[in-house]
């Protein structure tokens, strides 16, 4: 098979080009002129929508020409089925649909994952407890395991929470949204379904919302499908566009993030008895146990996080030349976010970072610069 950065050209040639341009046009048409020959069109009967929604595009919220290579190329990349959304929360609303759970675990993690968990509580009585409890699912009930996990980019331990989860016949939904592929395989721990923000590394630029589930199991994606039909929730068109031309760079953006993020973690960790007002750095090349390099195998989150004092963190951000203040991750240019302004649990001394294409040391110049004019 040939290696990423190739396959990332070419895996989405197995959607048929409509036309010889060498980028696939924007098309923005939500409807398709049916062939001479409509008896193939007819949902219901004994069509599959995996191929209604490649082959044969009717209407764009089943499919279009661009999300159908998107899907040919995040499945490719994601080595399994891959089913795309209009964003990563409404990849884990199909997932969550999708699986049924009566009760889902889950600890630390993207605060929108909660915020749907709480409207299936209030709506069906879908219960929530967290990773210790494992142990009392019942068979088909979720496990929701984000790894690395938000805002810390500190890695769990996949392989026991999914042996807990499969001992008990629960389903395991991996977000690897913080670490995708090369940096983690989430497929070698025999977690269920795999799901992503593409809005983060794959879309890569802070320019499109999208987000995927990937199975490996074609029936799985099959009703995936057929269940995004009625949620309303494909990829819109132009999106689509924006995160194919994306994933053609996405190897070289992923790589030189994590390489960089590294270094700055590293670099802050050895000098940090000459930063005083640094406190803690959170990141999982930081931890010590084992399982953590059997995850990370091909690198670390390009996130990580610091602790100030409260006073200091809320003003760090203004004093950075490089790294602007706004939420999100996996653009290409770093950003900082004081982390309460978007979760109000969160210790108010907490600043994410989301590590960009940026040279490395411009980056830890302009970090320890503002970090010796910050207070203790
Ligand atoms: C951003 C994010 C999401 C939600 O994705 P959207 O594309 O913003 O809907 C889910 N999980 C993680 C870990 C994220 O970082």
């Amino acid at each position: 098979m040939p290696e990423l950065p190739t396959r990332l050209l070419y895996a989405d040639r197995k959607v048929m080009d409509r036309v010889n341009d060498v980028v696939q046009p924007i098309n923005v048409s939500t409807t398709y002129r049916y062939p001479d020959n409509p008896d193939d069109y007819v949902l219901g009967k004994d069509v599959d929508p995996a191929e209604l929604t490649s082959a044969r595009p009717y209407y764009s919220r089943l499919s279009h020409p661009n999300s159908s290579k998107c899907e040919a190329l995040l499945g490719d990349v994601l080595e399994g089925e891959a089913v795309v959304y209009n964003s990563g929360l409404s990849s884990f609303y199909a997932a969550v649909t999708h699986f049924h759970p009566k009760t889902v675990a889950v600890d630390q993690c993207y605060h929108g994952v909660i915020g749907i968990l709480n409207i299936l509580s209030r709506n069906y009585g879908v219960k929530r407890v967290g990773l210790d409890d494992i142990h009392t699912l019942q068979k088909g009930d979720l496990v929701h395991i984000e790894t690395p996990v938000n805002p810390y980019a500190t890695a769990v331990d996949l392989a026991k929470l999914v042996k807990e989860a499969h001992d008990v016949g629960a389903y395991v939904l991996c977000d690897s949204t913080f670490a995708p592929p090369p940096l983690q395989q989430v497929w070698d721990f025999d977690v269920d379904m795999v799901m992503h923000s593409a809005t983060k590394y794959f879309g890569g630029h802070s320019d499109l919302l999208a987000g995927v589930l990937v199975t490996k199991d074609k029936a799985v994606k099959t009703q995936l499908l057929e269940d995004r039909i009625y949620l309303g929730t494909n990829i819109g068109n132009l999106e689509s566009y924006l995160l194919i031309r994306s994933l053609r760079t996405y190897e070289m953006r992923i790589k030189r993030q994590s390489s960089n993020a590294l270094k700055i973690v590293t670099y802050l960790n050895e000098h940090q008895s000459e930063l005083p007002a640094l406190k803690k750095i959170y990141h999982s090349s930081l931890q010590k146990e084992a399982f953590v390099a059997n995850q990370q195998v091909g690198g670390h989150s390009p996130v990580f996080s610091i602790l100030l004092s409260p006073e200091a963190a809320r003003a760090y951000p203004s004093k950075l030349k490089y790294f602007q203040h706004s939420t999100s991750l996996g653009g290409v240019e770093s950003l900082i976010e004081w982390r309460p302004l978007s979760d109000p649990e969160i210790d108010l001394g907490l600043l994410r970072v989301s590590i960009g294409v940026e040279n490395a040391d411009d980056l830890i110049e302009d970090l320890v610069s503002a970090l010796k004019q910050s207070p203790a």
